[in-house]
């Protein structure tokens, strides 16, 4: 374990050429302090836990005082949004500190979000208010706890500055690590500008780091586009099978490593309604839970259209290639999140009938307004009376209950085992948008951070029983409905 001046800083990305990003310093908050520190992150880079108790961490961690190897920077991109494509958008509120090689090999972009406004910001603060950082660091962490990939959240800070949106908010910092936050949108802008040479630079910086095994084969960038589309898939039919909806899916929220990332008005599925739209501000729906697969195949085809001139010399024989894998994607997201639904259903073999079998459990809960994770949780038991007793119609649950009955007998499944399995698979406890405002409020009104470390070591683990915590296993309260979030944040 390292002290801070121990961290070893190999900044490749600011290694590369002017025009991939901006530098600049930090703009420090007023009366800086710590609100939490996620010790699992800090693990991942080396870092001593002790770290956190010295007087100049924060000043550290905020980039107030510099380390020697930061080189702090805005990175540089474009994207669709809601879909239509946005000349530059780039880091408005985040400041790429560096990256961290670990001793293990790994490397981890330590990157602060709110930390005061860039080339990018284009008239806006470049600030983040508390609300926002303590949904992101719980979001992110909770994630983790899932099994979901995502970037992950070191420590929080808070402080004495105001921040203007609808109303004063206090302003926060968020410091967040990813292997790197290279996103779609960042391919898009040197395509969109025509900058060839600068696209195959970005290619070959994230193969070369990321993804050696790619340049086994004959085409390096293909193999890289294949890459993301397999990740890209296995991420969103995460999604779907635990129920979370991101919310804002722009190609420049999304990671060229299949990472949950940016997270603004994110929801979890309370009771099972799949055209469940969370951000407010999406007044088509474009965003909405059900839409997440298909735009995932959107948001790809953008990322290929920019590889496009790195794929092939001859267009026509690039977007040929380009579009066999995109057809890929459908295939690869379906088969995962079938599987998905097998484990959730603590079913080993794979049959016919299966997808049959978890659609028409899906339909009666979308009629009966079941609660999502409180009935894949129910389920686990070994009994199925809490399940039955969550559905008006109990009937219809019956009828699907004896062909899931029949389908365990048909591979001989033994309920204890399946019980054990299927307790790791359906999560007790999911970060639900009240959890979330709870500790917000306590945070804003009393400057009482008690609730986001409780709910960071709940989150943690969301598949094991924490007695102390029963309430948030149990139904939204009904004040929970009255929850609203958008993107402005
Ligand atoms: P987001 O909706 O957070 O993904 O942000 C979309 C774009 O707006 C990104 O380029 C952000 O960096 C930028 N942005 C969002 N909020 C702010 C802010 N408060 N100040 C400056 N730029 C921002
Ligand atoms: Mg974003």
């Amino acid at each position: 374990m390292k002290t801070l001046e121990q961290l070893q800083f190999l900044n490749a990305y600011s290694q590369l050429p002017e025009g991939f990003y901006s530098r600049l310093n930090t703009t420090p908050l007023s009366n800086q302090y710590l609100i939490s520190f996620n010790q699992q992150a800090a693990e991942l880079i080396e870092l001593h836990p002790d770290e956190v108790m010295r007087d100049d961490f924060i000043d550290i961690i905020s980039g107030k005082k510099q380390l020697p190897g930061y080189e702090p920077l805005a990175m540089c991109y474009s994207g669709h949004q809601f879909g239509h494509y946005v000349p530059r958008l780039g880091d408005g509120r985040a400041i790429l500190l560096g990256q961290v090689k670990t001793d293990s090999g790994e490397r981890w972009d330590l990157q602060l979000k709110g930390a005061g406004p860039t080339e990018y910001s284009r008239g806006s603060d470049g600030r983040a208010v508390l609300r926002s950082t303590i949904r992101e660091y719980l979001c992110s962490e909770a994630m983790h706890g899932l099994g979901i990939p995502t970037t992950r959240a070191l420590c929080m800070i808070g402080s004495d500055t105001e921040v203007y949106r609808e109303q004063i908010e206090p302003g926060a910092m968020l410091l967040r690590m990813a292997p790197s936050h290279i996103r779609f949108g960042s391919f898009e802008y040197f395509y969109y500008t025509q900058q060839y040479d600068k696209l195959k630079q970005l290619a070959d910086h994230v193969i070369e780091l990321h993804y050696p095994e790619c340049k086994d084969g004959s085409n390096s960038y293909l193999a890289l586009l294949k890459q993301a589309i397999k990740s890209t898939a296995e991420l969103i039919a995460k999604w779907q099978a635990v129920g979370f909806s991101h919310g804002v899916m722009n190609t420049d929220n999304m990671s060229i490593h299949g990472l949950t990332l940016d997270y603004g008005p994110y929801g979890f599925l309370d009771t099972y309604q799949p055209d469940f739209i969370c951000n407010h501000s999406d007044h088509q729906g474009r965003y909405a839970f059900n839409r997440q697969p298909d735009i995932g195949a959107f948001n790809l085809s953008c990322l290929a259209q920019a590889l496009l001139p790195l794929l092939h010399e001859v267009p026509e024989t690039a977007a040929e290639l380009a579009m066999a894998e995109l057809k890929e994607y459908r295939y690869l997201y379906v088969n995962h999140y079938a599987e998905l639904m097998r484990n959730k259903l603590g079913l080993f073999e794979q049959k016919k009938e299966d997808q049959g079998l978890s659609d028409h459990l899906l339909r009666v809960m979308q009629k009966n307004n079941v609660d999502y994770t409180i009935l894949f949780r129910a389920l686990s038991q070994k009994s199925s009376s809490i399940a039955r007793d969550l559905f008006i119609d109990r009937e219809a649950f019956d009828k699907w209950y004896d062909d899931y009955q029949l389908r365990l007998v048909s591979e001989n499944s033994n309920d204890n085992e399946r019980s054990e399995r299927m307790k790791h698979t359906n999560p007790k406890y999911i970060l639900r948008n009240y959890m979330a405002e709870i500790a917000i409020e306590k945070a804003t009104k009393n400057q009482d951070y008690s609730e986001i470390d409780r709910l960071l070591s709940l989150l943690q683990k969301p598949f094991d029983e924490h007695p102390d915590y029963e309430v948030y296993a149990e139904h939204p309260p009904e004040w929970a409905q009255q929850i609203s979030v958008s993107c402005s944040s």
